[in-house]
């Protein structure tokens, strides 16, 4: 028996053997939490003869895999005589604590080969989150074809995992199907759909399955109310948003720094920075998260100014900025063309906090030099990057370019990004109109017959907006909504007045849709203009319009939201893939600069 110590630890093992021989007891490998702790219960089990009886050893190589030696325990393991599944599980789900799934699912194809065990719901638990972990959903499939036929799918914990593991590798439908048939189902059930749903960009269906929760006496707890508060910001929709805030206080769940963070995220996000400031204001110690969510609250607002004083404060407080911290305040920068300020947070971040600028950092720069009209520098910058640029440098760079109408450096990024990201159709749109704002029509034409050519067609644009509880989503020329008529006829009225005061439609930008149904007089029925008519209709004067859009807002719908604001005398707040544009007197935030 000390055969296997020796093997193991050669040095000073035979000494440690002969300390221990008189005090061997059974001691609980579980409470090992130390290499040393392992080999003083390795030792003593040795000496009792423990492993001879197939007793122990599973638990020893458990403990190993957490403290990190796997190599000793596969080594043990292989030793173990008679391996029941109590032993499989057990070193498969130690990796799996350990965060190496891979290895977990190695184990469990290894013990499927070289054994006759049957898999029961213990492994299943385990084996399911290492495939949702790793995202390999054929061998998810074969484990869920597995639970059909052996009658596992009658397990609460068995299905919730099969949820989970589908959720995780992007099988949304898949995991809503088995979700729809659950005779029973546990908040783990619900909090695992609503958060695939938030994760996966269905912010809607988490919202609308939330409610659907709360209908069927579900109280939510903390990780149910982070994932709804997410999906909240990620639509904007600030009322829902609002339902959630006054439960988190009447439940008490209490201000802390995850629910305090998600709240101030959630605000920023819906455009209402004060709700988000006096969120930041009640917390009693915040600490460098929460200051550089208020942070990105102002940067993503456009706020720059504000989001340098922030970090200002924060360091003043002895709080240190980490690197996502100088993200936010990078692309504060860059939002608000503070080119001087921008610079020397890039620089202090490296010299003084000792923080490698990573590929983020490296995109704000470029995006804040390229919008400033530094296209060289912003050029000069990705040669000198000490990490390989990917598809966010570049399109920072490409965007700039189509600001500055750039062709010939926007010609070498667009093609860099066709090479990283030959199915983005939104660079070979960008590059298309570039050409065709300078008239190289035959480029232009080119460049929209690749983009054909490989198949690469434009997302759908689609706007959301948020009333009486509901979130209404709005598509291009949408005519399924039931207030539908109504809508038109006050977009023809908003045109018509619009026309009366000097609008002209943008029509150059009627090139942003390749697909040829989307051509002509579509951009008229674009999906902001639905929505803007929409809120005109139902929401009360003096409140502001919030709209969200999936992608960057087209430069039509732009100088009418602006016309509107002044028209109308709204306020209106349209969120799209870049940034927000808060539009008010004819004149929006950005500046026109987006
Ligand atoms: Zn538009
Ligand atoms: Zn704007």
């Amino acid at each position: 028996m000390l055969y296997y110590f020796l093997h193991i630890h050669p040095q000073n093992s035979f000494l440690l053997c002969i300390r221990n021989l008189s005090t061997a007891v059974f001691i609980d490998a579980k409470s090992c939490s130390s290499i040393a702790d392992c080999q003083k219960t390795h030792v003593r089990a040795i000496k009792s003869d423990l492993f001879s009886h197939g007793f122990f050893g599973d638990r020893l190589v458990s403990a190993y895999v957490l403290c990190g030696r796997s190599d000793y325990a596969h080594q043990l393991f292989d030793e173990i005589p008679n391996k029941d599944l109590v032993s499989w599980n057990s070193i498969s789900s130690a990796f799996l604590k350990r965060g190496n799934a891979t290895e977990s699912l190695k184990l469990f194809s290894l013990m499927r080969l070289a054994t006759n065990l049957k898999p029961n719901d213990v492994t299943l638990v385990t084996v399911l989150p290492a495939c949702a972990k790793i995202q390999a959903i054929d061998e998810g499939k074969c484990i869920h074809s597995y639970v059909v036929k052996t009658g596992f799918s009658s397990e609460l914990k068995v299905v919730n995992s099969l949820i989970n593991m589908y959720g995780k590798c992007g099988s949304v439908n898949t995991a809503c199907q088995l979700f729809e048939i659950m005779p029973v189902r546990n908040l783990v059930s619900w909090n695992s759909i609503i958060s695939m749903h938030t994760q996966n960009g269905f912010a809607e269906d988490a919202i609308n399955i939330f409610n659907s929760m709360r209908r069927n006496d579900f109280e939510p707890d903390r990780a149910t109310i982070l994932s709804v508060l997410q999906a909240c910001a990620n639509l904007a929709v600030v009322r829902q948003g609002k339902v959630i805030h006054g439960y988190i206080v009447s439940c008490g769940f209490g201000l802390d720094v995850p629910i305090a963070t998600a709240l101030i995220n959630m605000y920023a996000k819906s455009g209402n920075l004060d709700t988000s400031y006096e969120v930041f204001c009640e917390m009693i110690n915040p600490d460098a998260i929460a200051w550089t969510a208020m942070l990105a609250g102002y940067a993503i607002n456009g706020q720059g100014r504000e989001a340098i004083f922030v970090f200002a404060c924060m360091v003043d407080k002895g709080l240190k900025p980490d690197h996502v911290t100088f993200t936010h305040v990078l692309s504060a920068c860059s939002h608000s063309g503070l080119v001087i300020e921008g610079k020397n947070y890039f620089k202090i971040m490296a010299e003084i906090y000792g923080i490698e600028p990573r590929v983020d950092h490296y995109s704000c720069m470029v995006d804040l030099l390229g919008r400033s009209g530094l296209l060289k520098e912003a050029r000069q910058m990705i040669e000198n990057m000490s990490i390989e640029p990917n598809s966010a440098v570049w399109g920072a760079l490409l965007g700039a370019c189509r600001i500055h109408n750039n062709i010939k450096i926007g010609k070498e990024a667009a093609e860099r990004l066709f090479a990283l990201d030959p199915s983005d159709p939104r660079n070979y749109i960008i590059l298309s109109n570039m050409y065709s704002a300078t008239g190289m029509w035959r480029d232009a034409s080119k460049v929209r017959a690749l983009m054909k050519e490989r198949g690469v067609r434009k997302k759908p644009g689609c706007s959301f907006i948020e009333h009486d509880g509901k979130v209404h989503r709005f598509v291009v020329g949408d005519q399924s909504h039931p207030e539908t008529e109504m809508i038109y006829m006050k977009l023809h009225e908003l045109t018509r007045k619009m026309r009366e005061s000097g609008y002209v439609p943008k029509t150059e930008f009627v090139l942003h849709d390749v697909d040829e149904v989307e051509k002509g007089d579509l951009i008229s029925i674009h999906s902001e203009k639905l929505a803007i008519a929409f809120g005109l209709l139902v929401i009360r004067g003096g409140v502001p319009i919030m709209i969200t859009k999936n992608l960057r807002i087209c430069g039509d719908c732009h100088s009418m939201a602006k016309f509107i604001s002044l028209i109308e005398k709204r306020r209106i707040v349209i969120r799209d893939s870049k940034r927000f544009h808060h539009f008010a007197n004819g004149c929006c935030s950005c500046g026109d600069y987006w």
